[in-house]
């Protein structure tokens, strides 16, 4: 429903996570991409605008640098967005809840009622509905029908025309239950008549929770359609129906967030079951699809020991990057915990670590191990200056011999010697020896990625 915004971010941050500086043009870059997804989704321009604004004055921040500044970018982005898409919230029930549904027309209320009675009524409360749309031909019906499918009991009366003496003649039996949902008559609009139904079914069954039920591809004019309701006959929250058939879901979900009405669930189709509980940060989370980011930072940079990197840096300028220092970061590595641990907070990885069998990456931290053994059974000069195995390779034998290991594993350990070192000048430059933890979440990038081959 919102995947182009979820793509539109995750390219977004991969962008950010992958630069090595933030300059205007990626900036601007993303913000398009950003913007064009967010409008296509219907989402207000105004708010779009802000956002951008926000995310250009912080990424064009000279005084945030390296590492910090990408973490920073990438928490407002999520956070923003999240705040975009509104509150979620919990429906709170008590002992007895009777639940008024209202909304215009065909807006999915007696769907709403089925879906919401199936819901409850599986995690173990006793629910009853309750038919009080006198308005539509067939009303009763199509309630009755789909109470039948959630499996709850239906109060209906096809005859009656006055909802009030409808649920005057069900009061005492509906008091037997736990959780009553109110079916209510739509109109075209909000008028005077709904109004006054409204109000007069509020003051006699004086409902716990009045909710608005609003569908989708209504856009931004949930946002009208909210205040109305608001202002005429009150209302605790909000469920936004039909999700699944939209572009303009963007749309309804921010308006929401702008009248600060909570939004308790989304229908996500026509069946009993295709009702969602809305938490808008795990939703933000999955269509960014972008693993456990915060998780990865945080763990990185306790992790990462701050001497040992100065140092490193420091034997960098004076071009003294050895062995030892391979070894030290694969310590390092070992701090954080297993390579699939690792590998699934890296965004972007997270997802296709699945798709790598569990045996390679068994195999995977057996190599490292096997890398730790060798180095320790090398020379002082080979640690010191391993370009002396390209020249003398009856070394590599020797080495390969002492430790267990096998010439194969060591041509690739200084391989990705060389790789590092070359990965840690690049570094160097950019962030002129500031410590950057972003080099061992690069690192177990590209083991990932040889492991993907
Ligand atoms: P009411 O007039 O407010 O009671 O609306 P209904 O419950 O009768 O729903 C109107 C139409 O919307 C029906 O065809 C429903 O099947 C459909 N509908 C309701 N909720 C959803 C939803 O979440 N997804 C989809 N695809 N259709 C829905
Ligand atoms: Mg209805």
């Amino acid at each position: 429903m919102l995947d182009k915004v979820g793509n539109a971010l995750k390219t977004g941050i991969r962008k950010i996570s992958n630069a090595i500086t933030i300059d205007k043009k990626l900036v601007d870059e993303i913000i398009k991409d950003l913007q064009r997804s967010l409008i296509e989704a219907d989402v207000n321009v105004e708010l779009v605008f802000e956002l951008s604004q926000k995310i250009r004055k912080l990424a064009l921040d000279e005084e945030i640098k390296g590492i910090e500044k990408k973490e920073q970018l990438v928490k407002l982005i999520h956070d923003q967005i999240e705040i975009l898409l509104g509150e979620g919230k919990e429906l709170k029930l008590n002992k007895k809840d009777k639940i008024l549904l209202l909304g215009l027309y065909g807006s999915g209320k007696t769907t709403t009622i089925s879906k919401l009675a199936f819901y409850y009524s599986k995690r173990g409360k006793k629910v009853a509905v309750l038919g009080l749309d006198t308005q539509r031909p067939a009303a009763m019906d199509q309630l009755e029908q789909m109470a039948t499918k959630a499996k709850v009991k239906s109060f209906i009366d096809k005859e009656e025309k006055d909802p009030l003496k409808i649920y005057q003649n069900y009061k005492k039996e509906l008091d037997k239950y736990d959780l009553v949902f109110v079916d209510t008559a739509g109109r075209d609009g909000l008028n005077k008549e709904l109004s006054k139904e409204i109000k007069n079914i509020v003051k006699k069954i004086k409902p716990s929770h009045k909710i608005l039920i609003m569908p989708a591809d209504i856009g931004q004019t949930a946002k009208t359609q909210a205040e109305e309701f608001q202002k005429a006959v009150g209302i605790d929250g909000v469920i936004i129906t039909r999700m699944d058939g939209t572009s303009k879901a963007g749309g309804a979900l921010t308006a929401c967030a702008e009248t600060k009405a909570p939004i308790y669930f989304i229908g996500v189709g026509e069946q009993i079951h295709e009702l969602e509980s809305f938490n808008p940060s795990s939703f933000v989370s999955r269509i960014l699809g972008m693993g456990d980011l915060n998780a990865l930072l945080e763990k990185v940079q306790s992790a990462t020991d701050e001497k040992q990197q100065e140092r490193i840096q420091n034997r960098l300028k004076e071009g003294k990057f050895t062995l030892m220092d391979v070894y030290n970061q694969l310590e390092q590595m070992n701090k954080l915990g297993s390579m699939d641990k690792i590998l699934r907070m890296v965004p972007g990885i997270g997802g296709a670590i699945d798709k790598i069998p569990k045996s390679e990456l068994e195999k995977q931290e057996r190599k490292m191990q096997h890398y730790k053994h060798a180095i320790s059974s090398m020379t002082t000069e080979e640690i010191e200056t391993p370009e002396i195995f390209d020249k003398e390779t009856s070394r590599i034998k020797r080495v390969a011999n002492g430790s267990g290991t096998t010439t194969s594993e060591i041509r690739e350990l200084l391989k990705q010697y060389k790789m590092l070192k070359e990965m840690m000048g690049m570094q160097q430059g950019m962030s002129e020896g500031n410590i950057d933890p972003k080099m061992i979440q690069k690192m177990a990038k590209k083991f990932g990625g040889k492991m993907r081959r």
